[in-house]
């Protein structure tokens, strides 16, 4: 069994027991495996199987498959043009937006809401800033179990609340910002005996940790040497590095690749901390950024998430709205790679790296956009010209395409 520990104190937990942090010293928690737990789950056999997905690396996954939607297997994109574009001899883009409900969230949540089953509980709950209701509601529907989620009311992409809606999520909308909504459910999970979901749940982490297992393998089992990924709570870079940290301990991989993180200008939280070699978050007010999926002022995974970059000598970058929208606009069109704005966040943050010399042209570089373009359709309406209305006669086409 994988024991729950404290990031800080070492403090150990029975991973039976629903607790979000440590009762000591308050800091996060972790699940860990044990030397001999890593070279018993060892097993190439397994990872060379056809099988495709999050589930197929559950020697690294802390319970058992309750709950699975086709989860994870994404493409893992050559992208050429794109790469020509950022100044990089070699680029690939790992799209999460090919997830069930579109983005990486449902990895998580398919080790997470499993978790819940097997502790025995009936209701699951989430604040989100829209992904992680949507794949919430998803499993919870699929499990037969309970969803609350709570939302910034008014700053959530169209497509997430759609979808949170549909699956038949209790939708709540808060009157304030992402991280307030964080706080309230924090407090309703403790004394409404609601299963806590977000990225502070070290077993929704766990199923993160595959977009890692899974570009390793993509890429005929070569470590690329550096991640680059927008970051909002911090979850994603802490669970591909841990992933990446024990793959390095079982002798899959020689050493964890370099992790990046990239944020908005308007909600940058934590490029601040690395710039100023924190190993804690100061968290900021009122973020704002078109990237609403991590427009988040302060970061939950800070501290795990600030080690995963120190630890591999990685680094941390703002990009401004227009450096955004212009990525996402050559995703889609020099690759047909489409992305909500969040995602475009880690090709502009590559680019504004490899412009200032600090990454270089010959690394071999992944970087996850983490969202589907659907997600937000208002942001493209808003940023592009509109469809061109005419009467319908074909002098007027002709003209129109001449
Ligand atoms: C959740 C999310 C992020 C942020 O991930 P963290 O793990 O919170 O850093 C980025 N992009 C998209 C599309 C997301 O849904
Ligand atoms: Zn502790």
């Amino acid at each position: 069994m994988p024991k729950v520990q404290c990031f800080e104190c070492g403090e150990e937990y029975s991973s039976d027991e629903i607790i979000y942090r440590c009762d000591k010293c308050n800091s996060l928690l972790e699940v860990t495996y044990s030397d001999e737990e890593i070279r018993e789950k060892l097993d190439f056999d397994l990872l060379k199987t056809k099988e495709l997905g999050v589930w197929k690396y559950r020697p690294f996954l802390p319970c058992d498959k309750r709950v699975s939607i086709s989860e994870g297997a994404t493409p893992l994109y050559e992208a050429p043009k794109l790469a020509e574009w950022v100044g990089i001899d070699e680029l690939y883009i790992k799209h999460e937006g090919d997830n069930p409900t579109g983005s990486f969230k449902d990895r998580g949540m398919t080790v997470g809401v499993s978790k819940a089953m097997e502790l025995g509980l009936d209701k699951v709950g989430c604040a989100s800033t829209g992904n992680t209701s949507a794949a919430l509601s998803i499993f919870g529907a699929k499990a037969g179990i309970g969803s609350v989620v709570l939302l910034p009311a008014g700053k959530v992409a169209m497509g997430k609340v759609a979808q949170a809606l549909m699956h038949g999520a209790k939708v709540i909308a808060i009157k304030d910002n992402f991280d307030r909504a964080l706080e309230l459910v924090q407090e309703a999970a403790n004394k409404l005996d609601i299963y806590l979901l977000n990225s502070i749940n070290p077993f929704r982490l766990e199923g993160q940790k595959t977009i890692g297992f899974e570009a390793v393998e993509q890429l005929g089992w070569e470590t690329p040497d550096r991640f680059v990924l927008p970051v909002g709570n911090a979850g994603n870079v802490t669970a591909i590095y841990k992933g990446m940290a024990e793959w390095e301990r079982a002798g899959i991989i020689e050493k964890p690749p370099t992790m990046t993180g990239i944020q908005s200008e308007g909600s940058k939280p934590f490029v601040e901390a690395v710039k100023n070699n924190k190993d804690k978050i100061t968290p900021e007010k009122d973020p704002e950024t078109i990237a609403t999926a991590i427009r988040i002022g302060n970061p939950i995974n800070g501290p795990k998430a600030l080690e995963a970059v120190y630890q591999t000598n990685g680094s941390a970058e703002s990009v401004s709205d227009e450096e955004i929208i212009e990525a996402q606009k050559k995703l889609a069109r020099l690759e047909g790679i489409g992305v909500e704005p969040a995602s475009a966040s880690s090709v502009a943050g590559l680019k504004k790296l490899i412009e200032q010399g600090r990454v270089d042209s010959d690394e071999k570089v992944v970087c996850v956009t983490t969202g589907h373009l659907l997600k937000d359709p208002q942001e493209i309406i808003d940023i592009l010209e509109p469809p061109i209305e005419v009467k319908p006669n074909f002098e007027k086409i002709k003209e129109i395409i001449d």
